[in-house]
């Protein structure tokens, strides 16, 4: 129960989503702290209260190992037995496995190598200077972690968004959710492919709603470098496009300022302070294009480079080459009655987040009680 939340995620980790929209289908969250952000051992809870609440027949600690067509449905073979059903949700999440890009394999032996998974607190990392590979929300969360560890720490910043905690006196997430964008549907965005392949926001949850971008990190001490394009003879090789990362980061969310702007006075009856703009990204003088890795300054990297989905136990071919579950709005192209939940903008924006589960699970729900009438 709640496996991701309990073994998966590093020691300080609270919810980037206010307490208030950590709702389940038919389940708000109902404790003192609604503005808060809950730490993962609350996330536990609140969701093993969840499964209590809907008696729903959880197995718990066991294994799918397969999922196979047969004439009647599925065949789905567990560790501890087989079921036999008529129809699958596929909700086993889309970051099963840390994504590490291919130069990693150029990275020298002496310097430790950690995915998201393996590090639980900077207690992990060997003393000694830190790179941190990606700044979107892990990124930017571990930097801040690692620095105040006291470790030197440099982050690679390739495409990433960049929101403020708050805007106007609320959380910004309060704007995704109530302007409508994050109820954007999957049929009515022009780029789909995009939207779903988007890097998650720059955004920590702490309790004093603090924004995380990277003129604070920099700030704080973090020395700022370009996307890691390669690695060469020991020398990792940064991207020269740290000025355009910003430049578009910035544009994108004076943009979506804007959307809520507009919402708003659209609307006779949002309580909410006068529209604000922030200084744009400040460019380091001389970010270095260059970090000789041999030369004992990092000592291990961090490959904060995103998570992908692990579909080794399906049988069906209802995967791409790149690794992604084909699908239409969560109906599975090629298998009828096969359905997945909980992917990245899977029926909406918010698909990927807690609170969307309720409203695509409806609609999944809906299309997969149609299906079982016809063959009725
Ligand atoms: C670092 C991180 C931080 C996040 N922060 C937030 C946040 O602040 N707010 C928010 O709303 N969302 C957040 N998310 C997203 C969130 O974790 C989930 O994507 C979302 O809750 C969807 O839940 P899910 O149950 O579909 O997927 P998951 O939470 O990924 O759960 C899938 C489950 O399926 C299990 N599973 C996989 N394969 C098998 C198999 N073969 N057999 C049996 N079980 C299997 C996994 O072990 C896991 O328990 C975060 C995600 C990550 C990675």
């Amino acid at each position: 129960m709640a496996n991701s939340w309990r073994h998966e995620r590093w020691d300080s980790l609270r919810l980037l989503t206010p307490n208030w929209q950590s709702r389940l289908p038919g389940y708000p969250y109902c404790g003192s702290d609604p503005d808060g952000f809950l730490t993962m051992p609350e996330v536990v809870e609140h969701i093993s209260a969840f499964a209590a609440a809907t008696s729903a027949p959880v197995r718990t600690h066991t294994t799918v190992t397969s999922v196979t067509r047969i004439d009647a449905g599925y065949q789905v073979m567990t560790d501890s037995g087989e079921i036999r059903c008529r129809t699958v949700v596929i909700a086993s999440g889309g970051a099963n496995i840390a994504r590490v890009p291919g130069v990693s394999s150029a990275v020298p032996k002496s310097i430790e190598c950690l995915t998201p998974f393996e590090y639980h607190n900077p207690d992990r990392l060997p003393p000694g200077g830190v790179l941190i590979v990606g700044a979107s929300a892990t990124g930017v969360q571990l930097a801040h972690e690692i620095l105040r560890s006291g470790r030197p720490v440099t982050l690679c910043v390739g495409e990433h968004v960049r929101l403020p905690r708050t805007y106007r006196g609320r959380d910004v997430l309060w704007w995704m959710e109530n302007s409508g964008v994050w109820n954007e549907r999957y049929d009515e965005i022009d780029d789909l492919e995009r939207a779903r392949g988007l890097p998650s926001p720059q955004l920590v949850g702490t309790p004093e709603r603090a924004t995380l971008d990277l003129n604070v990190l920099r700030e704080a001490g973090v020395e700022v470098v370009g996307r890691l394009a390669a690695i060469r003879d020991g020398c990792a090789l940064f991207s020269g496009g740290l000025a355009n990362q910003f430049a578009l980061a910035d544009l994108k969310m004076g943009r979506l300022l804007d959307t809520f702007d507009h919402w708003a006075s659209a609307m006779a009856q949002v309580e909410a302070d006068p529209p604000e703009r922030f200084e744009a990204t400040r460019i380091p003088p001389s970010p270095r294009l260059s970090l000789n890795l041999r030369r004992g300054e990092i000592r291990s990297i961090v490959w904060a480079t995103g998570f992908r989905p692990d579909y080794r136990w399906l049988n069906v071919s209802v995967v791409s080459r790149k690794g992604e579950l084909r699908h239409e709005g969560g109906a599975v192209v090629g298998a009828p009655g096969m359905y997945a939940i909980g992917l990245p903008v899977l029926r909406r924006r918010k698909s990927t987040f807690i609170l969307g589960a309720e409203d695509d699970a409806r609609d999944i729900v809906g299309s997969l009680l149609s299906y079982l009438a016809q063959g009725t």
